[in-house]
């Protein structure tokens, strides 16, 4: 089981950046899926225009997300479903716990969904003495590594092909394999099975659509066409920033989704929910409910810049587009969410108190907004969120950030040389007289805490990182030499 948490990020990150399996793992899966996004996109000649599309329906449906949630409800209770609020996780999985045991269930199957795993519903269902089987390949290896997620759509993207057929073998007891079609027909046989005795089917949303109060899932497996119609009660669990006004938005949406998330055209199955079925020759759940979950959003809505984080559509494109994500993984941030949008979401779902270390997992490149399909500007967040960490009113529980006095000094400091022509040159012609001494091959490396007494920012990011040394001559000297030479 994968214990680590948010609050030991800098430890988390340096084993994973030790381990060169899962590097190796992250480096091929993440890189495949970035050309394929790159490739996938370039397919659309209008795709600028539908992610600016894609945006603005976002921003609309922020902004009024109480009619639409209204709209929603109406609509899916008129088609015969059920809706049910939760304020947060335990609520969540109080109602879900409960419709389990009033319909005496003893088995649930699951369809891959963050929300799910947001509120750690499995644990709730098997506190309960209920069987929780995930149908998602990539979530059914999890489950039997006993793991969780490292990825928003590829759960098991860190396990090597080698790695998934030794735990076959020891969880499943099949004959030593390394042929992806025998692995995956061995799933497919077992979960067929647990299908057919599944008294609940629980799924995620991606989409639920306010016209109709249809909800829409996207995968492809068939699993989640299985899991939300062969049991006769099916449950959704829907984050309630979910909801899109028309059900023509899912035109824009459905393009923009698998081509960010796995580089396809579309998705093998897409399942349009709504309400129950009506005669016994229609296919789906006798009884539906449709859980909104709330959990913080609320909170994320009421801020202009936070706002944003809630036009998350899941695709997991900044994940694997991250510099950081692909050299460390998603388990490492201790969190359900990982990568870029979970640094962001994170810290705002379970508070800052914990989770501090996660908006600082960033360089700030901006590769993630660039692949963003609906244009979240997450380094903006990334920054409002440490702005937030900086004010000691946010930090009674932060003793990290709060002993970090010497920041503001080394700010002001900052602001003063560059603000002076004259300091600015003194302090570059003490840097390079003074680089000589840290320099090992033509770069500045491993500062050693004898050697970096002096200047523990320098040791702190030769930690890390190698640092370029100032070219011998300075930017105003090179600029000089070159007028005076095409003067002559
Ligand atoms: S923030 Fe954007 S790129 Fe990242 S998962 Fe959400 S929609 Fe996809």
């Amino acid at each position: 089981m994968n214990h680590l948490t948010s609050e030991t990020f800098h430890e988390n990150a340096r084993a994973a950046l030790a381990d060169v399996q899962l590097r190796g793992a992250l480096r091929n899966a993440t890189s495949l899926f970035g050309e394929r996004r790159l490739s996938a996109a370039r397919s659309l000649k209008n795709w600028e225009e539908l992610r600016t599309q894609a945006r603005e329906i976002k921003d609309n449906v922020l902004l009024k997300l109480d009619v639409y949630l209204d709209q929603f409800v109406r609509q899916a209770e008129s088609r015969g479903a059920r809706v049910h609020w939760a304020r947060d996780g335990w609520e969540a999985n109080k109602i879900v716990c409960e419709l389990a045991n009033q319909h005496h269930a003893r088995v649930v199957v699951k369809s891959k969904s963050m929300t799910t795993e947001e509120i750690h519903l499995n644990d709730s269902l098997q506190g309960e003495g209920i069987q929780v089987i995930e149908t998602d390949l990539g979530e059914y290896i999890i489950q039997l590594a006993g793991e969780v997620p490292s990825h928003i759509i590829v759960p098991a993207i860190h396990k090597t092909k080698k790695q998934i057929a030794e735990l076959f073998t020891s969880e499943l007891g099949i004959e030593p394999t390394d042929d992806v079609a025998k692995l995956t027909s061995t799933a497919r046989t077992i979960l067929r099975d647990r299908f057919a005795a599944a008294d609940v089917g629980i799924s995620g949303v991606n989409f639920g659509i306010a016209e109709t109060g249809t909800i829409c899932i996207v995968e492809n497996e068939g699993n989640i066409r299985l899991t939300t119609s062969l049991p006769a009660l099916h449950i959704a669990v829907m984050g309630i920033e979910k909801v899109l006004p028309h059900f023509a938005d899912l035109d824009v949406f459905l393009k923009l989704l698998p081509r960010s998330g796995t580089g396809q055209r579309l998705t093998t199955y897409q399942s349009l929910i709504t309400g129950t079925k009506r005669r016994d020759s229609d296919e789906g759940p006798e009884e539906l409910h449709i859980i909104l979950l709330d959990n913080g959003r609320s909170r994320m809505l009421a801020h202009p810049v936070t706002r944003q984080s809630l036009a998350c559509i899941r695709c997991g494109a900044c994940l694997n587009a991250c510099p950081v994500y692909q050299q460390i993984g998603g388990h490492a941030y201790g969190s359900v969410y990982p990568g870029p949008i979970g640094a962001v979401i994170t810290p705002q779902l379970s508070g800052l108190a914990k989770t501090s270390q996660l908006p600082y997992a960033s360089s700030l490149c901006g590769a993630c907004r660039e692949v963003c399909p609906v244009k979240i500007d997450i380094p903006q967040l990334l920054l409002h969120l440490r702005a937030e960490i900086s004010q000691p009113r946010n930090n009674a529980n932060d003793t990290k950030l709060k002993r970090s006095r010497l920041e503001p000094i080394a700010f002001r400091l900052w602001a003063t040389l560059m603000s002076s022509p004259s300091l600015y040159n003194a302090s570059a012609n003490f840097g390079r007289f003074m680089q000589r001494f840290f320099m090992t091959d033509g770069g500045i490396r491993h500062v050693s805490k004898a050697s970096g007494w002096l200047f523990p920012a320098l040791r702190a990011w030769t930690s890390g990182r190698d640092l370029r040394p100032l070219d011998r001559t300075s930017f105003r000297s090179h600029w000089r030499d070159e007028l005076s030479r095409n003067q002559k």
